[in-house]
């Protein structure tokens, strides 16, 4: 690693009469602190001119430039403060050259914020800025663009591998009442409506089934798991993301969250005035009156509960903690990919989160997936299978080694088979819900703590657009076809509404 930054150190009065050599020549011990012998940042150069002082520091891995300037303006300021009652006003970087050697080779060209250069060669990688503030220097984020190119070179490595989705169980093949597109089905015989983008009404019929499935929820798995129901927020403000991991990339998929800048008439009036003369909205004025994003509709449902808990010291007596949200919609932005009722923008989703020592966790995760079970194989008769996969985030926080060698931390795909789309080994199967023991992320990102020591968390999201295609690509849309179990707890259907 190599270090080369070119900086000016500003001070509130020209230098007259005052010689900053010696202080200079002080320098080493300062610049050298915490470093081994020899190791430490070092002034190559230096030049004085009336209020300004240029130097070019370098160094290796140990005190880079970027901190060691702060020393030298701590330095400067104890030495020339007293004497002559000068201080340092103004730190800045004219330019940074930053030599490193990554880990992998890049497969392809990488871009990164700030940065006015950016070249490889193999693996050794070069970085160059230019024109930087104190903040800039200071807040070290230098280091984290550091940190952010290899990252961005191991998701080039992590991208579309396989042994990530990993079987772990598989029910017996089924046979199914038909092979076709359940979504269609549905529309033509007005079960459900598209309404606007990737979103569904949902009428009489479909509503009854999805309400029975989510009673089928709440009686077979989060009763018998003693599981309290909560109301969280379906607005969601940065701050919550930042700390849940989310503000690292959700950015392509958020409903974005706009207040107006004002509610008051008069900043309005213009808008109104077009829509009464013209019958249309004007989004662009619209665009021109309200504030920048405070945050986006709910992505999972999880994260904005967790402010709930945070900086918080759960009693021994409430661990294992567990909760379940069905308060209302997400929003996804699913852009081209939105498809029937399987992928839609704004989806129904009951989610439930547990807290509480790692083998308690773990636990909880086990018996869930066992009383899955016993709804998709005695209740619901899928054709189903669960998969071991692990997350982005885990890969990327280096908890992909305990994934994958213990399978205790990870997220289990429930995957179902979608007769319509093809055969059961080339067809792609429809995720229905998951079920994830997330370590730490969450207690630690929030600073959620106990007594007794470290926290874990888990969730699961139950899809009910997703159970309702799965269950009806298998089942088709004939009662007569669909198992006891279900017809039992849904009673009589509505009839069906007829339009003329
Ligand atoms: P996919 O890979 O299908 O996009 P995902 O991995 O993004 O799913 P998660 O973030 O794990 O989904 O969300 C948990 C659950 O939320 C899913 O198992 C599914 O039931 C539901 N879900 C997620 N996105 C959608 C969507 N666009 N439409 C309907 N349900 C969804
Ligand atoms: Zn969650
Ligand atoms: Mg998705």
């Amino acid at each position: 690693m190599r270090f080369i930054l070119d900086c000016t150190l500003v001070f509130n009065k020209p230098l007259e009469g005052v010689d900053v050599r010696d202080i200079l020549l002080k320098s080493s011990s300062v610049l050298e602190k915490g470093a081994p012998k020899g190791e430490g940042a070092k002034i190559e150069s230096s030049k004085l001119e009336g209020d300004r002082l240029m130097l070019r520091i370098t160094s290796g891995r140990h005190v880079r430039p970027h901190d060691a300037v702060f020393r030298m303006k701590n330095l400067l300021a104890a030495e020339l403060g007293k004497k002559h009652h000068v201080g340092v006003r103004e730190v800045r970087a004219e330019k940074y050259k930053i030599e490193f050697e990554l880990e992998k080779e890049p497969k392809k060209k990488i871009d990164i914020a700030y940065a006015k250069k950016l070249e490889f060669k193999e693996k050794n990688c070069v970085l160059e800025l230019e024109n930087l503030d104190e903040e800039f220097l200071q807040r070290n984020y230098v280091d984290r663009m550091i940190s952010l190119i290899q990252e961005k070179v191991d998701k080039q490595y992590y991208e579309g591998k396989e042994e990530h989705w990993e079987l772990i169980w598989s029910s017996e093949e089924k046979k199914h009442a038909w092979d076709k597109d359940p979504s269609l089905e549905m529309e033509k015989r007005d079960w459900i409506m598209h309404r606007g983008r990737g979103q569904w009404i949902f009428g009489p019929i479909a509503t009854k089934m999805m309400k029975t499935m989510e009673q089928i929820v709440v009686d077979e798995l989060l009763k018998p798991l003693d599981v309290d129901e909560v109301v969280i927020p379906k607005a969601v403000t940065w701050d919550v993301w930042k700390k849940s991991g989310h503000a690292k990339n959700l950015y392509g998929e958020i409903y974005y969250l706009c207040p107006p800048q004002s509610r008051d008439p008069e900043l309005w009036e213009e808008v109104i005035d077009v829509y009464k003369i013209t019958g249309e909205v004007p989004t662009e004025l619209v665009k021109e009156r309200i504030k920048e994003p405070i945050g986006g509709m709910c992505y999972a449902q999880c994260p904005p509960f967790w402010p709930y808990l945070a900086g918080k010291m759960i009693a021994e007596e409430s661990l294992p903690l567990k909760v379940f949200d069905r308060s209302g919609t997400s929003m996804r932005y699913e852009s081209g990919g939105i498809h029937g009722i399987e992928r839609v923008d704004e989806f129904h989703r009951i989610e439930f989160v547990w807290i509480g020592y790692p083998e308690q966790v773990e636990r909880l995760h086990k018996e869930i997936v066992e009383h899955y079970k016993k709804i998709f194989n005695g209740i619901l008769e899928l054709e189903w299978r669960m998969a071991f996969v692990t997350p982005w985030f885990m890969a990327q926080e280096g908890m992909v080694g305990i994934a994958d060698e213990e399978k205790k931390i990870g997220t289990i795909d429930f995957e179902a088979y979608m007769p319509y789309k093809g055969s059961r080994e080339e067809s792609e199967w429809l995720e229905f819900q998951n079920a994830s023991n997330n370590g730490d992320k969450y207690p630690k990102g929030f600073n959620v703590k106990a007594q007794g020591g470290e926290l874990y968390s888990g969730c699961t999201g139950i899809g009910l657009e997703r159970w309702l295609a799965a269950f009806t690509a298998q089942k088709g849309l004939d009662p007569e076809n669909w198992p006891k179990g279900f017809r039992k707890r849904l009673g009589e259907l509505p009839g069906e509404i007829r339009f003329l």
